[in-house]
């Protein structure tokens, strides 16, 4: 598997999946979660409802529609919240694993991901990254591309300095 950054919005990627940096009760949220459901329309929060009537758990993915969204399939991940004091992170690895695991039973070939945890949930941008792309380079998968999607400057040079470093 390649893996590659690029800087911009993951909900113009154009790719089989995008992975969504969601909170456990998946009814919607901010920053990358509220601009894939804007974006992608009422189907994502629809398919939410439908198919985790009970959200889902820290550390694991599941899988909804992309509605209006170019790819075909969202994967919904929940990363641990460190500014609630989750400093678990294995369940922070496991949300790249989960995702990869979930993108294989879809036979998805490319995926792009956010960083997730980064943002509102406060994990340290250079271990986020760490966590990203040293998990994304373990886990044995069929995805031929796992596309990191950094949304500032800051975020893009960590990733591309410890993907060159592969
Ligand atoms: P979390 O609650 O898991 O921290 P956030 O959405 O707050 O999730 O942030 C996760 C990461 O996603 C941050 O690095 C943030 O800058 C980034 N981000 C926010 N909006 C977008 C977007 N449209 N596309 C890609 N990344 C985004």
């Amino acid at each position: 598997m390649r893996i590659t950054v690029v800087r911009g919005d993951i909900t113009t990627q154009q790719v089989d999946a995008v992975v969504n940096a969601a909170n456990e009760r998946m009814r919607g949220g901010g920053g990358v979660d509220g601009a894939i459901h804007a974006a992608g329309g009422p189907a994502i929060l629809e398919d939410c409802i439908a198919r985790f009537p009970n959200g889902l758990r820290t550390g694991e993915a599941g899988l909804t529609t992309a509605g209006d969204l170019p790819a075909r399939w969202v994967i919904h991940v929940v990363g641990p919240n460190l500014n609630a004091g989750n400093t678990d992170r294995s369940k922070l690895t496991s949300c790249y694993s989960g995702a990869l695991a979930v993108a294989d039973e879809l036979g998805a070939r490319s995926v792009a991901f956010p960083l997730v945890s980064a943002g509102v949930y406060g994990w340290p941008l250079d271990d986020a990254v760490a966590a990203a792309v040293d998990t994304l380079e373990e886990t044995p998968t069929q995805v031929e591309e796992a596309r990191m999607v950094a949304f500032g400057d800051r975020a893009y040079v960590v990733l591309e300095r410890r993907i060159s470093a592969l």
